[in-house]
């Protein structure tokens, strides 16, 4: 999938969050949205994902202007900083969630969540609570959540906020590695230089509701 923004800008009571953002974002790449906080990553997240309409420009996936496309009919999978989990299904049953809303035969679903369970090294926790999760096995969870209906692009927001350091590293390299498996363009949200480096294929440095750099991180970061 390919994610096209053009001169898109977006208004907040005054404050330019999105300043005639331009970018786009090669298919099966893992890109980060680099930059301080309250400097438009999430804005322009939100957009792609459809929970946010521009004030002008247009939002482009697959050569498709999607600006009036509803957040469900667009492909997306996406995965919050706060997991988002239900509280009161099992980890079984959230990965399912959306297959249920699609009316997925039963067998189909349980094969489906049970492949990804697999995949996100969680194939013993189907009976769980989100409550009897650690902060990685949750995320984890969310992760296989968002793949669950096929999308073809996946959103991450400040996916390891919450996740303490140690465990953080972990996950990164497994998101990296997941992600390469799955093959699937991924857009993330970071505010760790560091881990953007470590992770990303491209860089997209956002300053003041504006794009400052784009790059490999190679090209970003190394010294002249
Ligand atoms: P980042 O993800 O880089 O932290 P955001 O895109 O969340 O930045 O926010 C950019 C700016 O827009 C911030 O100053 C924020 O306060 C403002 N903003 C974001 N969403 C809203 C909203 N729904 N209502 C009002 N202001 C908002
Ligand atoms: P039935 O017994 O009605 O055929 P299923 O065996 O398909 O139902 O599953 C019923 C429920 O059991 C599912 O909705 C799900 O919550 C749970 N479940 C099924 N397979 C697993 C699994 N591998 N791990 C955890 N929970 C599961």
């Amino acid at each position: 999938m390919y994610v096209e923004l053009k001169d898109v800008n977006k208004t907040y009571n005054d404050y330019k969050a999105s300043n005639d953002i331009n970018l786009g974002i090669k298919k099966g790449k893992l890109v980060a949205l680099l930059g301080p906080s309250g400097s438009g990553k999430s804005t322009i997240l939100r957009m792609i994902a459809g929970l946010e309409t521009p004030d002008s420009g247009e939002i482009i996936i697959d050569k498709k202007v999607v600006n009036d496309i509803s957040p469900s009919k667009r492909g997306i999978g996406f995965v919050f900083q706060n997991y988002a989990l239900f509280r009161y299904m099992t980890v079984f049953d959230n990965i399912a969630f959306g297959l249920k809303i699609m009316k997925e035969k039963k067998s189909v679903i349980k094969e489906r969540v049970k492949k990804l369970m697999k995949l996100v090294n969680i194939e013993n926790l189907g009976d769980r609570y989100p409550n009897q999760l650690s902060g990685g096995q949750r995320q984890r969870v969310a992760f296989a959540r968002a793949l669950a209906p096929n999308p073809e692009l996946l959103l991450l927001d400040e996916p390891f906020a919450a996740i303490d350091a140690k465990v953080r590293q972990e996950l990164r390299n497994w998101l990296r590695k997941t992600i390469d498996k799955v093959g699937i363009t991924s857009i993330f949200v970071t505010h760790d230089q560091e881990e953007a480096i470590e992770v990303a294929d491209e860089i997209i440095v956002t300053n003041k509701g504006r794009i400052e750099q784009v790059g490999s991180p190679k090209e970003i970061y190394s010294n002249p």
